[in-house]
């Protein structure tokens, strides 16, 4: 499922890329129309909590206006309207940017700190913007939140 959040769902788009959702983010200041636009361009559903969007008939089909305000019920929201699986592919996309992961090359290793070396690995980069991922306590605790949307 390709998704777009519009620019005031950017900490939701983070949670739908660590599990896995290809998601773009819209670019802040942009119109309702640049925005749908983009949406109709990527073949991408538009989330969104903006009513006035669904005013457009360009959003015909394409939009999933979002009832509730908060991370956790809009997670449950999209389970229950969408059958949004929340644990397709964790970790394997930047939260930050949506690029593909890949594993870490030595060089890339090498810039870990130390806590997250006596992890043992494996060790992710992202391709777009050079973050690390690897499975610490942070990793646990965003694991066990997808869990929890996914069973709910
Ligand atoms: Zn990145």
């Amino acid at each position: 499922m390709r998704l777009l959040c519009d620019e005031m769902l950017g900490r939701l788009a983070r949670w739908l890329r660590a599990a896995g959702h290809d998601t773009r983010l819209a670019t802040p200041g942009q119109d309702d129309r640049a925005v749908l636009w983009t949406a109709i361009a990527e073949d991408r559903l538009l989330l969104s909590r903006d009513r006035g969007f669904a005013e457009r008939k360009a959003a015909t089909g394409r939009l999933l206006l979002l009832e509730s305000s908060a991370v956790p019920e809009q997670a449950r929201e999209l389970r229950r309207r969408l059958g949004l699986d929340w644990l397709a592919a964790p970790f394997t996309r930047c939260v930050v940017d949506n690029a593909h992961l890949r594993p870490a090359s030595s060089a890339e290793r090498a810039r870990l700190p130390g806590g997250a070396r006596r992890i043992g690995g494996p060790y992710f980069a992202c391709p777009a913007c050079g973050r690390l991922y690897w499975a610490g306590d942070h990793h646990a605790r965003m694991r066990a939140r997808l869990e929890d949307w996914a069973g709910s």
